[in-house]
């Protein structure tokens, strides 16, 4: 059926909408035609002869004939044939896929020259020095990117004949210079490939239509879209397009242009001109441009129409368009454009400014803005102002500012670290063995690998800021030094700065400033004070338009008062998951081992009493944070072991005492304690509810100190609102005796306190039992969090401590997943279970309040499927809050 299709469309035929079949730049040449805009006439080969030509080996049979048709149309509306040799039709052959790839071909310019054609060039144009320019270009581009020459061949050619001549540029090389370097050119085509330049114009187009299609599976371009997770057979359009020439005279130019500023956003006009030039001069930057606004002295009946263009583009996309224009002799035509790229800060300051333009709705913004971007804004910066060494860039693997000192390997990364030294780690490439190290260090920066190397999986997964693939740095781990491209030396201790949202490597300390958008958030900036700069403004509106159309509540996780009160002003609307083992720690720890070493009643109920009024005493202080908002409090968690000494250490302290004949029962017994609860499988072990049926009094404890903490925040007339949390429940008969026993406890506080309390119980769902038989569990709970990490790690039997740093690149580098699950929620998978068990819980109990507290619950993609799903909340860590809130706004407008 496929050779019923219609696979070449003239521009006049396309629409923006057609994306996926013509490509981005043929969807836009296309609508611009439409808008009736000056773009030469062509036209467009779609995606899918691409996908038919690479999944058989040759063209659909049809697509020879259509492209006939159109060229021949094409022709009879030029008035001239294609390479026809006293005046030609000249076309571009480019490419272009539904998202920009660099790693693709791009253009092979001036197709339709040849021998015989570029005389009658020459005369048409009266300039013979322009004809055998054109034709120059187009060996070279043609033999580069369609044969497959060397492209230094033809450099080092042009070089010669600069040089046989004594000057410098291009430009001073004149008609009779420009043939000897045809000439030559040809003879490397003949010499590399064993054939003669084509003659032919039409076997030059084809032969770039199909140069098109295999750029597609080029290994740059397959390296490209792993790394930015385009799927891998979306085929490319090709866009065949007469000829404009800027390089025609004074009178002729070429430039590109933004409606707006990309930067700031700003109105006004910006972008680059450059008299006398074709498309590839700008990039190749042989001479200098001049600002967009100058082109209003030089050419101003184009500048005018140029201004008013971008105004109808602007209107007409109602977003920030990026062009590129050319003008051949006075006369203005447009060869593309796009909705243009933009820094993070751009993107909200453009999204409020089109509101207040009048162009898009609140709901459209939202979608102008990404949660990805709020965080970016998020992480500090360096300072722009402050005076920097580059030494290097390598690719922005994972956001955020680092300084440090450089080390070279892990073990002193954790030395140096321990004593209070900032450092950077530098590796060539990271792997397993280097975990350690890059927890130490302030941030990571390898020579090799990309977006999905080891260093950058595994720094994202932290947090940690990390530079890869800077590749003109040279690492040499043995001698603890790299050099950098220009010979420069830094040795251990030296100390640089990367910035993992840019890429760049910089020597010595760049002062770093905090973000703007975080001391609005921290209510240290008003949106509305004087000092307050536009993007604050900007982002205090588009989350105003978040706030208040989403329907996910926004919880966080918070273990104590400090992370509870940021969380409140970052928007927090309670705290969904407080983990009571983090107040266990430091100086507790005694009373927790003491309480696990316990031999007799008498001892354990010691250690509880003991740690009674300390936990109390924390709730005190979190539900005080928190008045007025829900607090889930989740009982204890981790396996017990996590609080006992490490059994190698504490075996060779035993050991030692023994051969010297010290006194050492204490540490005998406790070894023998920590023998008895050492686990092959602590993630699968005692933990969870499993602690609180097997520790008497643990959980009734804690049951305890909430209650108690509560009664007293209602004394002081406060307005506490607990939900008790029982975690990593099986099934629902482990939960009704935790619930039997913490009710009797509350009731017992009640009645000594006098004060009606009103306490929430309720699970996790974290294993997969749990969520098949959600039904059932909601008969004894009143609230479901979705604990996603031990989730994933159940349904897939990924160890959620080991997978990230051993064998997730190679998952992600061979396509299993593009991202980690542990990142963002298998929808299909894991997904599938929370969305079921959402069903059988309110099925059973339909006032069931529902919630997830996993990681996932600050991710911008999973929030989009938590909200789909229908759940109530989603409670994420304090910082990853406002992003919560823009994408559960995003999702709901
Ligand atoms: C979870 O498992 O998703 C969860 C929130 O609990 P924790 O991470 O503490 O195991
Ligand atoms: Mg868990």
């Amino acid at each position: 059926e496929i050779n019923d299709q219609k696979f070449v469309y003239d521009f006049t035929e396309g629409n923006r909408d057609l994306k996926d079949l013509l490509g981005g730049k043929g969807a836009n040449l296309a609508e611009m035609t439409n808008l009736g805009l000056p773009v030469p006439p062509g036209f467009t080969i779609t995606t899918e002869a691409c996908k038919v030509y690479l999944e058989s080996g040759s063209e659909p049979v049809a697509l020879r004939d259509e492209v006939s048709a159109h060229l021949d149309a094409l022709e009879r509306q030029m008035g001239k044939k294609l390479g026809q040799a006293d005046d030609p039709l000249l076309v571009s052959v480019r490419s272009g896929a539904k998202f920009s790839m660099p790693g693709m071909m791009d253009t092979v310019l001036n197709i339709g020259l040849s021998d015989e054609s570029v005389a009658g060039l020459a005369r048409q144009a009266d300039n013979e020095r322009f004809a055998w320019d054109s034709y120059r270009r187009l060996i070279q581009m043609f033999g580069k990117t369609v044969l497959g020459v060397d492209g230094e061949l033809f450099e080092e050619a042009l070089d010669e004949a600069k040089a046989a001549k004594k000057v410098a540029s291009d430009t001073d090389l004149d008609a009779a210079d420009l043939k000897k370097v045809v000439k030559h050119f040809k003879k490397i085509v003949k010499a590399q490939t064993g054939r003669d330049f084509p003659q032919d114009a039409r076997e030059q187009m084809d032969l770039a239509i199909e140069a098109v299609f295999n750029s597609w599976n080029t290994d740059r371009a397959k390296l490209y879209r792993r790394q930015e997770r385009i799927p891998g057979d979306l085929g490319t359009a090709v866009n065949v397009c007469s000829m404009v020439f800027g390089n025609l005279g004074p009178d002729s130019g070429t430039g590109v242009a933004f409606t707006r500023d990309p930067a700031s956003g700003h109105a006004g006009v910006y972008g680059d001109y450059l008299q006398n030039a074709q498309g590839e001069d700008v990039v190749a930057g042989i001479r200098n441009t001049v600002p967009l606004a100058d082109l209003e002295s030089i050419d101003k009946k184009s500048y005018d129409q140029l201004m008013h263009i971008m105004e109808t583009l602007e209107t007409h996309y109602k977003d920030l368009c990026d062009i590129e224009f050319t003008i051949e002799r006075g006369q203005l035509w447009m060869l593309q454009t796009r909705v243009g790229k933009r820094t993070a800060g751009a993107a909200f300051r453009i999204a409020t400014q089109l509101v207040d333009q009048g162009l898009i709705d609140e709901a459209e913004a939202l979608q102008r803005v990404t949660g990805a971007q709020l965080a970016q804004l998020m992480f500090p910066k360096f300072d722009e102002n402050a005076k920097v060494e580059q030494i290097g860039r390598g690719i922005a693997a994972s956001p955020g500012a680092a300084v440090g000192k450089a080390v070279f390997d892990s073990y002193t990364a954790v030395k140096w670290s321990r004593s209070g030294e900032k450092v950077i780690l530098i590796r060539r490439e990271t792997n397993p063995d280097d975990l350690d190290g890059m927890i130490a260090a302030e941030g990571i920066l390898t020579s090799r690998g990309g977006k999905t190397s080891h260093a950058a999986v595994v720094a994202r997964g932290m947090g940690k800021t990390c530079v890869c693939g800077a590749e003109e740095l040279e690492v040499d781990t043995k001698r603890r030094r790299m050099t950098t491209a220009d010979g420069q030396v830094v040795e251990e201790g030296d100390v640089v700065s990367i910035d993992g949202s840019t890429g760049k490597v910089y020597l010595g300390e760049v002062p770093v400033v905090p973000s703007p958008v975080v001391e609005y958030f921290e209510g240290r900036m008003h949106a509305g004070a004087d000092d307050a700069d536009e993007l604050v403004a900007a982002v205090h509106r588009v989350m105003a338009y978040a706030d208040r159309v989403r329907r996910l509540r926004v919880r966080a996780n918070a273990d104590n008062a400090e992370d509870a009160l940021r969380a409140r002003r970052f928007g927090a609307q309670g705290i969904g998951l407080c983990r009571t083992e983090h107040m266990f720690l430091g100086e507790r720890r005694q009373y927790v081992e003491r309480l696990i070493l316990a031999d007799t009643d008498a001892e354990r109920e010691e250690s509880l009493k003991a740690l009674l009024p300390l936990q109390k005493q924390d709730f005190i202080e979190l539900f005080e944070a928190m008045d007025g908002l829900p607090v889930t409090v989740r009982l204890l968690d981790p396996p017990l072991h996590e609080f006992l000494p490490d059994i190698t250490e504490l075996s060779v302290r035993v050991a030692l005492a023994e051969s010297r004949k010290e006194p050492h029962e204490n540490d005998l017994r406790l070894l023998q304690a920590v023998h008895r609860l050492h686990e092959q499988n602590p993630m699968l072990g005692l933990r969870g509810v499993r602690l609180g049926l097997v520790i008497p009094g643990l959980f009734t404890m804690q049951v305890r100190a909430i209650a108690e903490a509560a009664a007293q925040r209602v004394d002081a007339k406060g307005d506490p609102r607990v939900e008790i949390m029982i975690p990593l429940v099986g099934t629902v008969q482990e939960l009704e005796i935790v619930r039997e026993e913490a009710e009797q406890v509350i009731a017992e506080v009640q009645a000594q306190t006098g004060v009606e309390l009103k306490l929430a119980l309720g699970t996790m769902i974290e294993l997969p039992r749990a969520a098949v038989t959600a039904g059932q569990i909601a008969e004894a709970a009143e609230f479901f969090s979705f604990g996603t990490n031990d989730l994933t790690q159940t349904v897939w039997g990924f160890s959620r401590d080991d997978v990230e740093a051993s064998f997730f690149t190679a998952y992600l580098e061979k396509g299993i997943f593009g991202v980690s699950p542990f990142e963002t929620i298998d929808k299909d998978g894991v997904g599938a279970l929370v969305r079921s068990a959402v069903q059988a819980g309110r099925a059973t109990r339909p006032d069931i309040k529902l919630g997830v507290c996993g990681e996932h619950g600050g991710d911008p993609e999973s929030v989009h499927f938590f909200h789909e799903v229908g759940l109530d909340y989603v409670s994420c860590s304090p910082f990853r809050i406002p992003v919560a809130r823009l994408e559960a706004g995003r999702a709901a407008a």
